[in-house]
């Protein structure tokens, strides 16, 4: 018999990616997606626990859900609700605890044993199941095939977990050690998204340059040497990759952007913070001057190679001195992209208890000035583009007529006017407009000819 299930999917890409997988693991088990949780048999939250009041926030989505699992009830029905990746795996007791109506609770590596999961609670209803587990067997080894994408992009996970153990960062304790899957597990995976139509992978990791996947010759082959495998693909016409670490930017990855007009000339490469001190504290095994040296080596391969970061200002301990030392390395690498936050602990990581908890007033004030600077910079990057024609990958209708959103190689948004037949094609565009996060043109016709 036909259920329904929805998902909402928070956080980052993985998580993104980690629903798409859940769907095809319930597929065949006879759910099919529904857009909203009224009245469906299955509710998964997929949490995030990177952000602020990541708890709170689905406690919050939760009382909702709740609502309607007994507003089905009463008309005799059934809703499973279960809670999922990251917030599940800090604290899944905690949720039971605190929402006893939730049926189950599982982390971002056992999500590859939910059909039992959900079968056993659907049987035993209510019994508050939990599966937490690190388990010995990667899930990937048990996911079915991907079913086949929708559109031209797509994400495809190739790493997970972390060994780094950043101060501030709670990702090692939720998604575990590092786990890279198999070059012939990545490259089945891709090879089906492109016979689906899809023109551009993302391949993502919490750590994705730390990637190192046993390769048909027996060896751990590194993030370049995946790369140039993918590349052979015919018809993947783009890769990009996130999350990369700068200790983490070898040789094989800088020559994979030297060499591979696929690989697109945009690295998020998250920095932090510009002084030593605090990178020490914050136990990110880099200097500033080792992050300058590794973005060097990345624009001398290739010149036109555009950067985004995150920045976490009033780290404990963060002087005056230090911040500024930040707006320095800043004003001296020049971000096309950057995220940036106030720091705010997490609970169970080694900076939430450290000393010199900087002032909630200072950390504001701190960020305004840094996001200032990194939005200038954006937008000096966005107008650079003017005059330009650059390949867009066309990926979806705009809001008006006439139409087409896609991206560039840098991965702003560019608004497009052309003709739906465009849709997923890579055309030039000729880009006459720049606002502070997206540009605008349209097809380029001398170019296109
Ligand atoms: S490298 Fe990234 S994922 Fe790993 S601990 Fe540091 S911030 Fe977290």
């Amino acid at each position: 018999m036909t259920k329904r299930v929805y998902i909402k999917t928070y956080g980052c890409q993985m998580n993104v990616y980690d629903s798409a997988r859940m769907t095809d693991l319930l597929a065949p088990h006879g759910f099919l997606p529904a857009p909203s949780p009224d009245d469906v048999d299955l509710v998964i939250l997929n949490t995030c626990h990177i952000r602020e009041k990541a708890a709170e926030k689905v406690y919050s989505e939760l009382g909702k859900i709740r609502q309607l699992k007994i507003a089905k009830a009463r008309r005799g029905g059934d809703m499973l609700v279960a809670v999922g990746g990251c917030v599940a795996q800090a604290e899944g007791a905690e949720i039971l605890r605190r929402a006893p109506f939730v049926d189950l609770v599982f982390g971002p590596q056992s999500y590859h044993r939910l059909p039992e999961l959900v079968a056993r609670s659907f049987r035993y209803g209510g019994a508050g199941l939990s599966d937490t587990e690190f388990p010995v067997e990667p899930k990937f080894d048990h996911l079915p095939e991907a079913a086949a994408v929708q559109g031209v992009t797509a994400f495809l996970t190739v790493q997970e977990g972390c060994d780094k153990f950043c101060s501030f960062c709670i990702v090692p304790y939720t998604r575990g050690a590092e786990y890279s899957r198999p070059v012939a597990q990545v490259l089945a995976e891709a090879g089906h998204a492109v016979d689906s139509g899809v023109r551009e992978i993302t391949l993502l990791g919490q750590n994705v340059n730390a990637y190192h996947g046993k390769g048909w010759d027996g060896r751990d082959w590194g993030l370049g040497e995946l790369i140039r495998a993918l590349a052979e693909l015919p018809r993947l016409d783009r890769i990009r990759y996130t999350t990369s670490h700068p200790r983490d930017v070898d040789e094989g990855l800088i020559a994979a952007h030297r060499d591979l007009p696929q690989l697109m000339p945009f690295i998020h490469l998250p920095v932090q913070s510009g002084a030593d001190r605090v990178l020490a504290a914050m136990n990110r095994r880099h200097t500033a001057d080792g992050y300058r040296r590794v973005v060097e080596r990345l624009r001398s391969a290739r010149s036109d190679l555009a950067l985004s970061s995150d920045f976490i200002v009033g780290f404990p301990g963060e002087s005056d001195v230090n911040f500024q030392a930040t707006l320095n390395l800043v004003g001296e690498i020049g971000f096309a992209q950057a995220f940036s936050f106030k720091y705010s602990p997490r609970p169970g990581t080694p900076a939430a208890s450290a000393a010199g908890q900087v002032p909630e007033a200072i950390k504001s004030e701190r960020l305004t000035t840094l996001q200032e600077l990194l939005e200038r910079q954006q937008r000096d990057f966005n107008e650079a583009c003017i005059g330009r024609v650059l390949p867009v990958l066309l990926e979806k209708q705009g809001r008006h007529d006439g139409q087409l959103v896609g991206r560039s190689p840098y991965l702003q948004s560019v608004h497009v006017t052309a003709t739906m037949r465009l849709l997923g094609d890579i055309v030039p565009v000729l880009i006459s407009g720049a606002g502070a996060n997206s540009l605008s043109g349209s097809v380029d016709r001398a170019s296109a000819t």
